[in-house]
């Protein structure tokens, strides 16, 4: 059995979390993709808890399972690659949420 009081009562980050459910799945390139995005979790997690709600990436339910078994486009892969693959996506995300808090700052200035 799991306990998940410690999961549900700590601090979410849900606006992060609504904004990367309308974007489309990380892993759309890889193939086989189903589209629609959930938000899990891609960094490295404290022992026995889920990582913090900023390393979210989106990624359909296929690909995050295939992820997590390597399997599908990710059969090949071994724990340095999807590390870095992960690593990569967590950085593009956090940047392009950061921009997405701040769109006044594109252009525009004189
Ligand atoms: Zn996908």
């Amino acid at each position: 059995m799991k306990r998940r009081s410690a999961y549900r009562d700590r601090p979410r980050d849900m606006e992060r979390i609504a904004w990367i459910w309308t974007l489309p799945c990380a892993a759309r390139t890889l193939g086989q993709c189903y589209g629609r995005a959930c938000a899990p979790h891609a960094g490295r997690r404290p022992v026995g808890r889920k990582a913090p709600d900023d390393t979210c990436i989106p990624m359909c339910s296929r690909h995050h399972a295939q992820r997590g078994s390597f399997k599908g486009p990710f059969r090949l892969w071994d724990q340095q690659r999807m590390r870095h693959w992960l690593a990569t996506m967590v950085e593009h995300y956090q940047k392009l949420y950061e921009e997405h808090l701040r769109p006044e700052e594109n252009g525009d200035q004189r």
